[in-house]
Parts: structure tokens; sequence; C-alpha cells
């Protein structure tokens, strides 16, 4: 039977654009009450009126993922709007990708494990303990294919998803017995501003047009997890075989990786 989400309050890190937004949207009309939390306060507050006018009961908090002091302000401000967390939607992250030797080590390296892995586990802790002595609540968290399959551009995108897929996979293993689900959501290429932030390389050509989800269709798959919980959630229909033949048949998805992208693209650099 699905979860009842009226009355339920729902914080979603990296909700001013794509999935975060949507899932906000659609998690309102569901009848929770939404908390859209990130850096771009002026867009999550324009988003809150749009959702408020409807009806919903929402609100925006700023944070940046990367400061702890930002989180425990997070945390504190909606347990005392709303008394309490049932479903942690830890979203907030971007890929910087090219080749690793053109990564800035400040600036795409280190930004990227901080707010992608580090930024999401920081959330959690600050989440955890509410949720413990409620022995309730839901935390579903954002990796991607990336989190499955390593691509050449993706080196350090990937290695804070595989990191958020890790920390999933042991996580719900800890926080099952009192009660607190733990799920992981592993989409690939989806329409999103995500591409906007990702530099000047050619890793958007693993992602043609006609492989990208929509936003709200990602956001409708994190809406369907919440109401039926389960431990992964890979998205679209071709992901997971590819990740099946990735894990059973390195050596031929190595050969298809080097063919299809990396000789054209390592050429051309
Ligand atoms: P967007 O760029 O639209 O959204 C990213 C969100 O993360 C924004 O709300 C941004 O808000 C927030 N964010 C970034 N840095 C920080 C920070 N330091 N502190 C707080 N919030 C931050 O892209 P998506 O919606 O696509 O991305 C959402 C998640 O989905 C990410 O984790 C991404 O890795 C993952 N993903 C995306 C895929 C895609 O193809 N689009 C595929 C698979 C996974 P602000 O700048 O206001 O802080």
């Amino acid at each position: 039977m699905a979860i009842e989400l009226k009355g339920k309050v729902v914080l979603i890190t990296g909700a001013s654009s794509g999935f975060g937004e949507d899932a906000a949207r659609l998690f309102a009309r569901e009848g929770a009450s939404v908390v859209l939390a990130a850096r771009r306060i002026d867009r999550m507050q324009a988003e809150v009126e749009r959702l408020q006018d409807q009806g919903a009961e929402a609100m925006a908090t700023p944070v940046d993922v990367t400061n702890r002091a930002d989180i425990e302000n997070m945390v504190k401000s909606v347990l005392e709007n709303y008394k309490k967390i049932d479903i942690l939607f830890n979203n907030a992250g971007f890929g910087r990708l090219d080749w690793l030797e053109n990564l800035s080590p400040a600036r795409d390296i280190e930004t990227q494990i901080a707010v992608n892995l580090t930024g999401l586990i920081e959330v959690t802790r600050a989440v955890l303990p509410h949720m413990q002595e409620r022995r309730a609540g839901h935390i579903i968290n954002m990796s991607s294919v990336a989190g499955w399959i390593g691509l050449p551009m993706y080196s350090i995108y990937s290695a804070t998803k595989f990191g958020v897929r890790g920390f999933t996979d042991a996580l719900r293993r800890e926080a099952s017995p009192l009660g607190i689900q733990v799920s992981g959501i592993y989409p690939g290429p989806a329409q999103t501003e995500f591409f906007m932030h990702t530099g000047k390389s050619q890793a958007k050509h693993f992602a043609p047009a006609w492989t990208s989800m929509t936003s709200e269709y990602v956001a409708s798959q994190v809406v369907k997890v919440a109401k039926h919980p389960r431990r992964r959630t890979v998205l679209p229909g071709w992901a997971a075989p590819a990740i099946w033949l990735d894990e059973t048949f390195p050596a031929l998805a190595d050969w298809l990786i080097y063919n299809a992208f990396t000789k054209r693209y390592r050429e051309e650099k």
C-alpha cells in the first residue's frame, strides 16, 4: 500500500532548479509541506510563492551544503517551523566534466567532492538524530548512473556518485532497524541546468537529446519512491542493462566506450 504523503514534511536540497524544484512541486501536489533548500534563495522564494498561491505549505531556506553552520541553521529552521522532517531528499550536486588533467584541483575536484559527497553526508548527519528519535523517516539520496558506470571525463563526478551509492547502501543497513528507510536514485541524463555547469567539455556527447529524460519525470520517480520505498531506482529503462553489461563484460564495455567516444574526442583534444 502506498504511503500517504499528505501532511509529511519533505526537506529537499538542490531545490532551486531541476529535479529538486520539480520534486518540491510534485510533493506539494501530494499535500506534503515542502522545504526548498539551496543557495539561490530568490529563485526558491519565487517558487514558494507560486506553491503557496496554489494552497500548498512551503518554505525556502538558504544553504550551501559545504558549510556546516548553514546545514545546522537549515535543519533548525525546518524543525522550528514544522516540528519534524519525514523525508530528506539529498539532491544538491553538480558535475565538472573533463579529462582529469584539465580539472582544477580546487574549483573542480575538491568542490565536487565537497558538494556531492561530503555535503550529502553532512546533511544526513544533521537530520538523522531527529529521525532516530522519532524512529521514522525516509532518506532519498540522489546518485546517478555515473554511480555505477565510470565514463571518461566523469572521473571525479563518478567518484562522488559511487561514493553516494556506497554511503546509501551502508546507511540503509544501519538505519533500517531504527525504522528509517534509505533509498538511492540513479538517473541517466536528464534535461536540467546540470549541463550548464559542466564546463566546456565534450562530455555532453554522452547525453544526446534522445537519451535525456525530463526533469519532471525524474522528480515523479522520486515521489514514487517516497510512496513505495525501495532500495534503488535506476532510470531510464536502458540504464539497468547498461550497468549489467559493464559489470558482467567490462572488456566489452571498455571497447564500446573507447570506440564510440574516447577515441574520437581524445584525438580532437
Ligand atoms: P541543476 O543544476 O538544475 O540543480 C542542481 C541543484 O544543486 C541546484 O538547485 C543548485 O542550487 C544545487 N547546489 C549546487 N551546489 C550547491 C551547494 N554548494 N549547496 C547547496 N545546493 C547546491 O541540476 P539537476 O537537477 O540535474 O541536479 C540535481 C542532482 O541530480 C545532482 O546531484 C546531479 O548530480 C544529479 N543528477 C543529474 C543528472 C542530469 O542529467 N541532470 C543525472 C543524474 C544525476 P544553487 O546553485 O542555488 O545552490
